[in-house]
């Protein structure tokens, strides 16, 4: 009879059982009749118990030389331990080294600078830490789709180049495009799910957007994935009750499917159990009265900085939502409040522990008119928004969007230091290597 082969998080459903195994060796211990094999496959990790008795001298010599990062196929036996957090362990009864590294893994347990690190990127990513991060951000990207299909929303892929600046002048990336000449990596795809939920009227998107961002800080990168939404006739009040929804309900599904990685990471679990809607909520009046009472030097009118956000969200233990800036302080198409003509009706959500923005909303203009002004006064090109005009030109409607920075979400659920480490591979100022 031919054996199954087992990832390692079915392993405990085998006990007693002979398998095929299928990984890595990330570590090894052995003495002169036991050799301890770390394995991983991709699922988790598990131990391997190769004893030169059953083994025989001459495999057991050959084990005795694996060196970290081979490639193994075992055939063995799962037995139960206790001492395991896995439950079990693999006798192993036969191996097959694939691959024998010709040298030593470069990434050791010891501590390695950032720039190796990054500098092997390709490699570290095998490591304990990056596969639990990087399995969390594969369930919080699953979350946030279903949330939206779980809502009706449709799937609307927006464009990667783009002759119409969506966010603002100043970080884009200009490309020659044929004989079109300049175009724009997208900063966003926000004006075209405005044109899609048109059409469809609740549509969301996932895809990497691009910001020559020249600062360097722990929490931008120059290309991000961000999620939008964008839903026809919302106002900004059904606009944040969405975003907190979204949030709430990527936390509780993490919980319930990513525990073991977050627990891996140190991540302190009973401060993400307590993220359920709704969320506190202040305006950016109140947040500049907040701060200038504590001593920050900020005037009325001045967008909110990292120190600032950090400062405001650290008095809560949910996000925070700020919303209604002035209008100066944000970009042309969010519309002005009816009340107060000078802020617009937008929010940002600030994730706790000094996470900073997650989300950036707001109600659009729908008003031709009024947005013929915004874009004058943002100095954009008109041109470059013909169509987007036309969206206020036919059947307009009051709309409202936000849009979710993935890795920012990763780097606060992970309590992460760094946002580099929320992607697989981060591109920064100065790295698009590997
Ligand atoms: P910030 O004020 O932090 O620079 P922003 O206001 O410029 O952010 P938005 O244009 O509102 O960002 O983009 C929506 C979301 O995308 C932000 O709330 C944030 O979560 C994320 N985001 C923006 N810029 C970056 C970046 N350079 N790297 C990673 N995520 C980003
Ligand atoms: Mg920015
Ligand atoms: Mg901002
Ligand atoms: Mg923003």
């Amino acid at each position: 009879m031919s054996l199954s082969w087992i990832y390692t998080k079915d392993l405990k459903n085998f006990i007693g059982q002979k398998i095929i195994y299928k990984g890595w060796v990330w570590n090894k211990r052995s003495s002169g009749k036991i050799a301890f094999l770390q394995l991983r496959d991709g699922t988790g990790f598990v131990q391997g118990i190769a004893e030169k008795s059953t083994l025989g001298e001459d495999v057991f010599s050959d084990i005795k030389k694996i060196r970290n990062e081979s490639s193994v196929i075992i055939e063995g036996e799962v037995q139960k331990d206790d001492r395991s957090p896995i439950g079990v362990e693999i006798i192993v009864k036969k191996i097959d080294i694939l691959n024998q590294p010709e040298e030593d893994y470069p990434i050791s347990n010891k501590e390695h600078g950032i720039d190796f690190l990054m500098e092997n990127r390709h490699l570290w990513l095998r490591s304990r830490r990056q596969f639990h991060i990087l399995a969390v951000r594969n369930e919080i990207i699953k979350a946030v789709r279903e949330f939206y299909y779980n809502n009706n929303f449709t799937l609307i892929d927006t464009p990667i180049f783009t002759g119409s600046i969506g966010e603002s002048a100043g970080n884009t990336f200009d490309i020659e495009y044929f004989d079109y000449g300049k175009v724009y990596l997208a900063q966003t795809g926000q004006l075209y799910l405005e044109a899609a939920c048109m059409a469809h009227g609740k549509v969301f998107n996932l895809g990497p957007t691009f910001r020559a961002e020249k600062s360097k800080t722990r929490r931008h990168l120059i290309e991000f994935w961000m999620n939008e939404a964008e839903v026809a006739y919302y106002t900004h009040e059904d606009n944040m009750n969405l975003q907190e929804n979204l949030i709430s309900y990527i936390i509780e599904k993490v919980l319930e499917r990513a525990k073991e990685h977050l627990i891996a990471l140190d991540r302190d679990i009973s401060k993400l159990e307590k993220i359920k809607a709704p969320f506190p909520r202040m305006t950016y009046t109140q947040a500049v009265e907040v701060l200038q009472k504590k001593g920050y030097s900020i005037e009325w009118g001045d967008d909110l900085g990292a120190e600032h956000e950090t400062e405001l969200a650290s008095q809560y233990e949910k996000p925070l939502i700020v919303e209604k800036y002035p209008k100066n302080a944000k970009a042309f198409y969010m519309q002005p409040d009816p009340e107060n003509p000078e802020v617009v009706l937008c929010d940002d959500m600030l994730a706790p522990e000094g996470y900073g923005e997650i989300i950036g909303a707001s109600e659009r203009i729908w008003e031709k008119e009024i947005l013929l002004k915004r874009l004058e006064e943002s100095k954009l090109p008109k041109e470059e928004y013909e169509w987007y005009l036309d969206l206020r030109k036919f059947g307009s409607v009051p709309h409202s969007g936000f849009g979710l920075g993935i890795e920012r979400t990763v780097a606060w659920i992970c309590g992460l230091n760094h946002i580099r480490e929320a992607i697989p591979f981060a591109r920064t100022l100065y790295r698009v290597y590997p």
